[in-house]
């Protein structure tokens, strides 16, 4: 329970059972087997790309992934279990097929945004050590020099004949077996690099397997609460599939048997035509898209009524923005889940209408996960309702940073605690509420201000496109608060004004001090303000 006493909370899910640990199994297989226990059909699509209308059936998609193993084991006989494949690639319809064609062959996969520098890369390889890329031909030229077997071009008549069908039919060898094991790596997803270096986070088939299976059994749940639910139903991905939202999100369509549009560029008309074309059901979504539909106008000249939930996670959501987005979509449920690269997807999450009304809250532990609060200075278990340090611990926790020990020892503890840097609370009934992370906190004089209070404040200035705050050196106080703002078209608001606007609503510590003027704020591609990016800014004095 999350009573005043308790300082270990366990999820208030009941726990979903997992296969034997030591079970040989790999992640595509668990997931194709829960996909063979679906409704679904071999001939619904899978995977539609926006862009060009191609889809690939569920038919499609098993026979090219088997096909991709065969071809892969026959060019390259020395690729073997846990070598680590870097991946290089824009979204497309190869990539699934490339993502479970090397998980069922026990081979590490390492997605990296495929805009990455050569010095960004350089960084991720002396991580991971990958042995093989599979680029495009455009990603291919960031890759700072060559692995040892080479890169594989996706977009290459090559890659197109190591998917085809005859690869099945003339090839009679069977695959030769791979036993994987649920505590092989699966995946070395890389952070976000907010607040320092990128790391590159290990996680297992048995991590991942964990995961589907709780979601999994979740919808199974709403399916037998409401019958219409039973068709397949049709999600847009307009995230990244190296980031692990999007990665995961993707592997979950397919444990689900739901149609998968993939949007390879971002843009907000075209994901507004996609849902109308589709009649998309679900997003999974970063704030900022949020934020962009409730301030949009130009979302109304669309059809979007099949759209019933919005998936949020990556970053933080104000309230303001929530109810605003719920009045002016009163149809769209948005359902909060938090969670860490390192936690390979929710950690927490919200189901049914009931959680999806706490406004702020990023939901409840997931199912198998525990958590506990600690006090940052003296390292003390807190009970409910006290803000410290969240730790989490289940079977979705990463095995540890590669390349990384001392990160890795500063991260998790002996007893399978992961220390988040996140500052949280919990309330009495187990909502979990995101204040700021450690690192990110302001320290005005003694005092710590969040800077996402600050933004979610601004954010909710009719005049205000976009802010963020960021902490400027000051002799006096040591850190002051000063914001980055974005103004609507039209507006003129001017720097005293957006300082009284905060004033008039905040403790006199936490006010604004100084403001710049910017044309649009730095984000990364899953959503998140790169503070540092603005500090560097500002320190640069460009901004002035
Ligand atoms: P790095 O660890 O390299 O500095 P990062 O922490 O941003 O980067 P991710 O693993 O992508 O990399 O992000 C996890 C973090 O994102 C969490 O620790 C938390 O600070 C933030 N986060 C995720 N979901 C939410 C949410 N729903 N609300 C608020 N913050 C969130
Ligand atoms: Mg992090």
């Amino acid at each position: 329970g999350f009573c005043s006493q308790t300082t270990t909370f366990h999820s208030l899910r009941p726990p979903v059972p997992l296969p034997p640990p030591t079970m040989p199994l790999s992640l595509s297989s668990y997931t194709l087997s829960l996909l063979q226990h679906s409704s679904t059909s071999t001939t619904t699509p899978f995977l539609i790309d926006f862009a060009t209308g191609r889809r690939l059936l569920y038919s499609d998609f098993l026979r090219q992934t088997k096909s991709l193993s065969l071809s892969l084991q026959a060019s390259f006989p020395s690729l073997s279990k846990n070598d680590v494949a870097l991946i290089l690639s824009p979204t497309s319809l190869h990539l699934p097929v490339l993502h479970f064609s090397l998980l069922s062959l026990g081979i590490t996969i390492s997605p990296a945004n495929p805009l990455s520098t050569q010095s960004e890369l350089t960084h991720l390889i002396r991580l991971s050590n990958p042995v093989i890329a599979f680029a495009t031909t455009t990603s291919s030229h960031n890759l700072p020099f060559s692995l040892p077997l080479g890169t594989v071009l996706l977009d290459s008549p090559e890659f197109e004949s190591m998917i085809s069908d005859s690869v099945i039919e003339s090839d009679c060898k069977p695959n030769r077996v791979v036993n994987v094991n649920q505590s092989d790596s699966a995946a070395i997803l890389y952070s976000s690099g907010t607040t320092g270096r990128v790391k590159g986070v290990e996680l297992t088939h048995r991590n991942f397997i964990a995961l589907i299976a709780g979601i999994h059994h979740q919808s199974r749940i709403e399916i037998e609460e409401n019958a219409a639910a039973a068709e397949p139903a049709v999600s847009l991905m307009i995230l990244p599939l190296f980031h692990v939202f999007g990665f995961f999100m993707m592997i979950a369509a397919a444990a689900m048997g739901e149609t998968l549009v993939l949007m390879e560029r971002f843009d907000f008309e075209g994901m507004l035509r996609a849902v109308e074309e589709y009649k998309v059901n679900y997003m999974p979504v970063s704030p900022p898209l949020v934020v962009a539909l409730a301030k949009s106008e130009v979302a109304a000249k669309y059809n979007l009524t099949s759209l019933r939930l919005l998936g949020c996670g990556g970053a933080p959501l104000g309230k303001e923005v929530s109810q605003r987005f719920t009045a002016k979509f009163p149809n769209v449920e948005i359902v909060q889940g938090y969670g860490l690269t390192e936690t390979g997807g929710g950690a927490t999450g919200m189901t049914g209408p009931d959680e999806s009304k706490q406004f702020g809250s990023v939901g409840r532990l997931a199912e198998n996960m525990e958590a506990k609060i600690v006090d940052p200075t003296t390292g003390a278990a807190l009970p409910a309702a006290q803000r410290g340090e969240l730790w989490l611990r289940g079977p979705t926790v990463m095995k540890g940073y590669v390349g990384d020990d001392e990160a890795t020892a500063a991260t998790l503890d002996q007893e399978g605690w992961l220390k988040t840097g996140d500052l949280c609370y919990f309330d009495s009934h187990g909502f979990l509420y995101i204040v700021d992370r450690l690192k990110e906190l302001i320290k005005y004089k003694a005092y710590q201000v969040p800077p996402v209070e600050l933004e979610q404040l601004l954010q909710s200035n009719p005049e205000i496109a976009d802010a963020a705050v960021i902490p400027y050196p000051d002799e006096e106080a040591g850190q002051i608060p000063m914001a980055f703002v974005v103004r609507k078209p039209g507006s003129n608001i001017s720097e005293a004004q957006i300082i009284d606007f905060i004033a008039r609503q905040v403790a006199p510590y936490k006010k604004i001090r100084r403001v710049a003027f910017i044309n649009s704020i730095p984000k990364s591609p899953a959503g998140k303000i790169l503070r540092r990016e603005l500090t560097n800014h500002a320190l640069s004095g460009a901004s002035s």
